[in-house]
């Protein structure tokens, strides 16, 4: 099968060619500016690969439910031109196909769920720490949505009693996103985090506020495997700082098999960065088999 996949982001637009096996044919990057300039060059690429469905993991808020009017729309992104999109809607007209669509970090869990280091695992979390932060969250074999999706990287965490830092997100200030993706190290430390690799001090605190999150995701989600991916941790010191900081966050509380073997247990992402694109062509397939039946 000739699966199209697109990651969509705020920055680019990752869109490869692939199949079922998550085997990746080619693939390109196209930067996101306004629909009106980026979405034709995506239908161009894609019509001209001859794609059979396409999955499409996007950043949203989206409306990723089926029986609503807007399904298929990126909703109140504060991206302006992107808002009351239907991107889902776009492609399907142009192109003709089966489309499927979720959040980014749900199409990474799907990735690893279905192709990588979560194989076999029925509930599994993948947090991005990166422009944004994010959570795709898969439980009990599903892709988990509720309401709307999980907006897990939101979540409210309490700052260490040393921190002055104000926070950056613009509705919650100093949630996790607020005070651990990229743009709030680069304002906290004056310095991308690229180049902040040696101080002990900026990980040591990330740490600390990535596993609050982690301590709420666990006790709230029961997950069997935590991945963490995205750009900021690459630094993979923060590794075995987070792990330790959980262990003293949980304190003892739970006693299970994955909770005595941290180092199996929260990991980094084992697909090179593909993850993304590769759940999206998972996505794609399932759209092709939602279609058939
Ligand atoms: P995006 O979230 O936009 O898809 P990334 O996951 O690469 O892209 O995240 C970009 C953010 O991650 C930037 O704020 C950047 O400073 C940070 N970042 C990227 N690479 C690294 C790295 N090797 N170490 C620390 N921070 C990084
Ligand atoms: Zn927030």
């Amino acid at each position: 099968m000739v699966l199209g996949a697109l990651e969509a982001g705020g920055t680019k637009m990752v869109c490869a060619v692939g199949n079922e096996k998550g085997e990746i044919f080619e693939q390109v990057s196209i930067p996101t500016e306004a629909p009106a300039i980026t979405v034709p060059k995506m239908i161009s690429y894609f019509k001209e690969k001859k794609i059979e469905a396409l999955g499409i993991g996007c950043f949203g808020p989206i409306d990723p439910d089926k029986k609503s009017e807007t399904y298929g729309y990126i909703t109140s992104t504060p991206k302006l031109a992107w808002a009351d999109y239907n991107i889902v809607g776009a492609f399907e007209e142009a192109i003709g196909c089966p489309v499927g669509f979720d959040t980014d970090v749900n199409g990474s869990v799907l990735g690893e769920v279905t192709f990588g280091q979560a194989r076999g695992k029925s509930s599994v979390i993948y947090i991005t720490i990166g422009t944004g932060v994010g959570a795709g969250i898969y439980i009990e074999g599903k892709l988990l949505h509720g309401m709307l999706h999980p907006e897990a990287g939101h979540v409210l965490i309490q700052k260490r009693s040393d921190d002055t830092y104000g926070g950056k997100c613009p509705y919650h200030k100093t949630c996790l996103e607020g005070m651990a993706a990229g743009p709030a190290l680069k304002e906290r430390w004056g310095k991308d985090a690229r180049l902040l690799k040696d101080k002990k001090e900026v990980w040591d605190l990330e740490a600390y506020y990535i596993a609050q999150a982690l301590t709420n995701y666990i006790l709230t989600l029961s997950p069997e495997l935590i991945i963490l991916g995205g750009g900021v941790m690459h630094q993979e010191q923060l590794f075995p700082l987070i792990r330790s900081y959980v262990k003293d966050m949980l304190n003892g509380y739970l006693k299970t098999e994955e909770l005595k073997d941290l180092e199996h247990y929260i990991v980094p992402a084992s697909l090179k960065d593909n993850q993304g694109i590769m759940g999206c062509l998972e996505l794609g397939r399932r759209a092709v088999c939602e279609e058939q039946n």
